[in-house]
């Protein structure tokens, strides 16, 4: 099912999620529909439960595996454990912030725990992009969305995805 979308003004986007404390059907439910509604569009590259209105911390991501294909991968309770000090600079959009664009400096490189659908609790290396994607999606659980790491505003600049 495709939820909607709270966009940028709505003060729901600046709270703080909450830790999952059980994988319910309701989550699992939840996550099916957040992992359908990133996929619709085709610039989303992940999803944040914030965004559709519930206040867990729960995100979805496209992530790139070895073979450079893209999956599907949803992440409950994650936790960066370390963040490399090297960064980069890199494009991101927003499906909360329509048609914005802007450069975020991001950590090259992230670990991450996590729990999965099926209550395993992993701990994972990203880099490049998948570190990028992820940590645009932990900022969501913590009210905190791209527009504000970017310093000069006037890099934000507007291009209509559709
Ligand atoms: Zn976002």
């Amino acid at each position: 099912m495709l939820l909607p979308i709270l966009t940028d003004e709505n003060p729901q986007l600046r709270e703080k999620s909450v830790f999952v404390k059980e994988i319910t059907p309701e989550i699992k439910k939840l996550i099916a529909d957040m992992t359908e509604t990133m996929n619709y569009g085709s610039r989303a590259v992940g999803l944040a439960a914030p965004q559709v209105g519930v206040q867990q911390r729960i995100i979805v991501c496209k992530i790139k595996n070895s073979l450079g294909k893209f999956i599907n991968m949803a992440l409950i309770n994650p936790e960066i454990v370390t963040k490399s000090e090297q960064c980069e600079l890199g494009e991101e959009g927003c499906l909360s912030i329509p048609n914005m664009f802007g450069p975020v400096m991001r950590a090259k490189d992230i670990t991450v725990q996590f729990m999965t659908e099926d209550k395993k609790t992993v701990m994972k290396r990203f880099g490049g992009y998948n570190a990028r994607v992820i940590l645009h999606e932990i900022d969501h659980l913590n009210g905190i969305l791209f527009t504000d790491l970017v310093g000069d505003k006037s890099l934000l600049y507007e291009e209509l995805s559709y």
